[in-house]
């Protein structure tokens, strides 16, 4: 075994000396690097040995450890979003307050009291400590939670409206998320759906019309993520509620995202809040956990005692409840919109949007110097419209402010796309926006504290050569 080629590696040492790869031991650890290196020194040894290859140079070497760093790590893993889209669905949409990861923590490590009543030693109701905090918030009834606004929609039309019809306008039959398309989830819940009126105009008589003997209940959908302008015409919920009473009928109010109040949360306006619906007159109001409220994936169903009972006791119901994680930090979100300051604070997405613009706007210019005095990019700070997103409110773009990476590209540096997929892969991976050939790294969804890791990530790509495709 005297083969130059042996002779020509780098020790383990040397390689994990070089900066990329001390770099990856302070995000991934140093067992973590120490393993890839020695993985990756083996198989190149057996390449060797066996085709009589030629030693890689440090380099060489570096990068295939990094790749296979970047393979031997957990799918799901935590990304900086630059995106400058709030609720992004496809990066896990809201991200949950301190507290609330917090009471996650707390219950998973070992038992908890989920359906044990601690006072008598009997057993509880797992939803019983969520149901009494929204209860509070929206002044309802009564309240139950299910795993998502989807799952509310179909317990609720299956409870209320089980082969039988329910009247809904042309105008509200959306899709929300690509998944979420009304006429399918009629289908899955046994409910059948009855269309009334136009895609612009549906009017009272349109529903008065339409009741038939079949009919069990009217069904209100918040159009939450687009915006029918022009000539346009829509039943308030109070006239559609006092219909459907008049006539024997259950109302049902879909709001998708689900405001608790006004200025819930800050700088959010013109959505329907769940209050307005209840006291509207609707059996029942649906509302997502994570949309507006900040809070985990959830479905919250508000309403009348006797209509959260049958939803609550239908079998249905057993395959779509929350798990104990999801009640921890639902319970613990719940608690922080109490007192709306302290949701301000805490909530990352309540925070996000009262951000001022004046605050991102110096965080991007510190950022900017910095990845400016470390590489030959061309930086500069722009203004940009950041959105909510994930289906929870229409378009109101909210200004915000981006660090601007690029052109002209130089051969090395490849394209706005290598780049922005460089950044992607990396370690931690950031996810910018790509506008107008260039990349952008958004500021309004980040948090001070991601500043310099989102920094370090973009300085040691573009100290690296080549990356990308
Ligand atoms: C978002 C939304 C849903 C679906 O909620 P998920 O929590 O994503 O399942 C249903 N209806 C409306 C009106 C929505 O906006």
């Amino acid at each position: 075994m005297s083969d130059p080629a042996f002779r020509n590696l780098p020790p383990v040492h040397v390689l994990i000396a070089r900066p990329e790869l001390q770099a990856s031991i302070g995000v991934r650890g140093r067992d973590a690097v120490l393993r890839a290196v020695r993985i990756v020194l083996d198989r190149v040894r057996e390449t060797i040995r066996d085709d009589q290859a030629t030693a890689p140079t440090e380099d060489a070497l570096t990068l295939r450890v990094l790749e296979f760093l970047s393979g031997d790590r957990p799918r799901l893993r935590p990304v900086i979003n630059a995106t400058g889209i709030l609720l992004h669905t496809g990066l896990g949409r809201a991200p949950l307050a301190e507290p609330a990861a917090e009471a996650v923590d707390r219950v998973v490590r070992g038992y908890c009291n989920l359906e044990f009543d601690l006072e008598t030693g009997s057993r509880g109701h797992r939803t019983e400590g969520v149901s009494d905090l929204v209860v509070r918030l929206t002044g309802a009834e009564a309240a139950t939670v299910v795993n998502n606004n989807a799952a509310a929609t179909i317990l609720a039309l299956r409870t209320m409206a089980f082969g039988r019809e329910v009247l809904v306008s042309r105008g509200q039959l959306v899709e929300i998320g690509g998944s979420f398309r009304l006429p399918e989830i009629f289908e899955v819940s046994g409910a059948r759906l009855r269309e009334v009126g136009t895609t612009n105009k549906t009017r009272l008589s349109d529903y008065e019309r339409a009741i038939g003997p079949d009919s069990a209940a009217l069904l209100r959908v918040h159009p939450s993520n687009f915006r029918v302008v022009g000539f346009t015409e829509s039943v308030p919920i109070a006239e559609l509620a006092m219909l459907a009473r008049s006539r024997g009928l259950v109302t049902i109010d879909d709001l998708g995202s689900g405001s608790l109040g006004p200025g819930s949360p800050p700088g959010v306006s013109g959505e329907p809040t769940v209050a307005e619906g209840l006291s509207a007159g609707a059996d029942l109001v649906l509302f997502s956990g994570d949309k507006l409220l900040g809070g985990p994936q959830c479905g919250i169903l508000v309403g009348r005692k006797d209509a959260i009972c049958r939803v609550s006791s239908d079998p249905l119901m057993r395959a779509l409840r929350v798990d104990k994680m999801t009640l921890a930090a639902l319970e613990a979100t719940l608690w922080l919109a109490l007192d709306p300051a302290q949701a301000a604070r805490h909530i990352p997405l309540w925070r996000f949007l009262t951000t001022p613009l004046a605050t991102l706007h110096d965080r991007a210019n510190r950022l900017a110097s910095r990845i400016a005095a470390g590489s030959k990019l061309s930086v500069d700070v722009v203004e940009s419209n950041a959105f909510l997103g994930g289906g929870s409110v229409p378009i109101d773009p909210i200004p915000t402010a981006a660090v601007r990476l690029g052109p002209p590209w130089t051969p090395e540096l490849g394209s706005e796309h290598a780049l922005a997929r460089a950044l992607r892969v990396g370690d931690p991976a950031v996810v910018p926006r790509i506008h107008e050939g260039c990349v952008l790294l958004d500021l309004r969804a980040i948090t001070l504290d991601q500043d310099e890791s989102l920094a370090d990530a973009v300085l040691r790509l573009v100290a690296r050569r080549p990356y990308g495709r």
